[in-house]
């Protein structure tokens, strides 16, 4: 799944293209995809000029004149590409915004269709379900605030940084990447954290995402930005899908283990586990 680095990758390579452009259609092909809140109000769409694109943790908001913003989550597999409108449209092709001016068009398409749009009022997606109850944005929290996030948490840290409540944006990649580079076992609860290691997870967090997003993000599987690139974080990946493999700090075998359904990779050389933590 898109984690924070691959949307924000996508966000930047749709402003340059979308901003300005004039809707004229807005057609949707596969209607589960689309979360109607107010029925018809999709329609007041068109003739809308595009205003701005962002991103608020894993989700991308396209903002439009007249108070009118959609909502997109890729989930797993959704991605934006810009397509001429004469090309094929592909059984994946779930909805499509032609624009007044040319013959280019934004499609979204999502091969495991568990992605979502909807279209909200823009003074009010701070409201909306999908995004009200989402925690701080990890590139802009501060380490005192962040440092108070953990305070009384009993979670493991894994899973602390894949709740979407408590940070928004981070998921199982860059998770597993933050806590290396923080020399931290993911399996440790957040309440034995002392502040010292609460700043160095803080400092690894927006390291790693940063570079991450200097690297246009990670592709694993399916990922590409809204211009059909992909990421080359992957490259940079010291334990995720590493299993086994020798870790470039101290040699010893990345290990994997199963938490929460999913898997977490780390370095049981560089990542001590604490004996009491369990
Ligand atoms: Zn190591």
């Amino acid at each position: 799944m898109p984690e924070l680095p691959e949307v924000e990758t996508i966000v930047r390579s749709l402003v340059p293209k979308l901003k300005g452009l004039q809707i004229r259609s807005f057609h949707i092909l596969y209607p589960p995809l689309f979360r109607e809140k107010s029925p018809g109000f999709i329609a007041n769409l068109r003739g809308k000029k595009i205003c701005g694109v962002r991103r608020r943790g894993k989700m991308i908001l396209i903002d439009c004149e007249g108070d009118m913003s959609l909502l997109v989550h890729l989930k797993m597999t959704g991605i934006f590409l810009f397509s001429s409108a004469d090309e094929p449209v592909d059984k994946h092709t779930h909805f499509i915004i032609s624009f007044e001016y040319g013959k280019r068009e934004l499609r979204f398409r999502d091969v495991r269709k568990f992605g979502f749009v909807s279209c909200i009022r823009t003074a009010e997606a701070s409201s909306v379900d999908e995004l009200k109850s989402l925690g701080p944005e990890p590139l802009e929290i501060g380490l005192a605030p962040f440092q108070r996030l953990f305070q009384g948490r009993k979670a493991r840290l894994k899973s602390l940084l894949l709740n979407q409540k408590f940070l928004a944006g981070i998921g199982n990649i860059y998770a597993d990447e933050i806590l290396f580079q923080a020399r931290l076992h993911p399996l440790t609860p957040a309440s034995r954290m002392r502040q010292a290691e609460l700043k160095r997870m803080h400092e690894a967090m927006k390291d790693v995402l940063g570079r991450a997003i200097a690297c246009q993000g990670s592709t694993i599987r399916d990922y590409r930005n809204a211009v059909g690139q992909e990421g080359n974080f992957q490259s940079f990946h010291q334990v995720y899908g590493r299993e086994g493999l020798a870790c470039t700090i101290c040699g010893r075998g990345i290990r994997r283990i199963r938490l929460g359904g999913r898997s977490t990779f780390y370095c049981p050389g560089c990542q001590k586990e604490e004996k009491t933590a369990r």
